[in-house]
């Protein structure tokens, strides 16, 4: 079965996000603007919980601007469905002068991380109309487990932007890194020699020990919300992907 034959069974129609690998790396050195391929999706564009946050020569260019206490800082105004007001007929009417909070986002950040704000239907939605990032390699298999383990140091992360930090507090220590990446690569030689029916017993049990975690941190931390933080650990980079591979 080739990897092209694998995606198009998860979802018709989903976006191929590319490889883990080629991911991680353009996250390190994030262009702008990012080359997202976002078909006919407007998400980010109709999501309550996504602003777009100006710099002080951009709050002079959007004379409309308004303060938002969420931000703490300016934004693009909203209208009451949460949707930007600059999004007309489906499309960014400012395209080409667009803030540079929007010519750098790239949601594939919360698929690689596993990272989904469980109040958020609209991001929610356009999320899953990705298909997972692609695992050619040994090495994208142990990028992505080892991205999604870092985000889970220290307990489940709330909101995407905790999770973010986490990664990021994780990836830029070489020492820290590695170690992850070692872990990763020896689940996957484990996982590649167990039953698939084993592999999915011990994802169940990660799962329940994830969540009883979660709910034991009280007061700092919440269970994560039906569709957040535990679907990364039923993801492909699991027994399903390990299923396909033995097939
Ligand atoms: S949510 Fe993602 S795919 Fe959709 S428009 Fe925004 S960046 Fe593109
Ligand atoms: S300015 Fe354009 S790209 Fe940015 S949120 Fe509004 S509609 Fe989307």
């Amino acid at each position: 079965m080739t990897t092209t034959t694998k995606i198009a069974a998860y979802q018709a129609g989903a976006r191929d996000p590319g490889t883990a690998s080629n991911f991680i790396r353009s996250m390190t050195r994030r262009a702008d603007p990012a080359r997202v391929p976002c078909g006919g999706c407007t998400g980010c564009c109709r999501s309550a919980y996504l602003f777009a946050d100006l710099d002080a020569e951009e709050c002079g260019r959007f004379p409309d601007a308004v303060h938002s206490d969420v931000v703490g800082g300016m934004v693009l105004p909203k209208r009451e469905d949460g949707s930007c007001t600059y999004l007309i007929e489906g499309k960014c009417s400012i395209y080409e002068r667009r803030p540079r909070a929007c010519r750098v986002y790239d949601c594939r950040d919360r698929l690689l991380l596993g990272a989904f704000d469980g109040n958020d239907p609209v991001m929610l939605q356009a999320l899953q109309e990705w298909a997972p990032f692609r695992t050619p390699t040994g090495e994208d298999m142990d990028l992505l487990s080892a991205a999604r383990a870092a985000v889970q140091v220290d307990g489940l992360p709330e909101t995407y932007k905790e999770a973010l930090a986490k990664f990021w507090a994780v990836y830029r220590r070489p020492k820290q890194w590695r170690k992850l990446m070692k872990v990763a690569a020896k689940f996957r030689r484990r996982f590649a020699a167990m039953p698939v029916d084993e592999v999915r017993m011990l994802y169940a049990e990660l799962v329940a020990s994830a969540t009883a975690r979660c709910k034991t941190l009280g007061e700092t931390r919440r269970a994560p919300a039906p569709g957040s933080m535990v679907r990364c650990l039923k993801s492909p980079v699991g027994p399903r992907r390990v299923a396909e591979r033995r097939s």
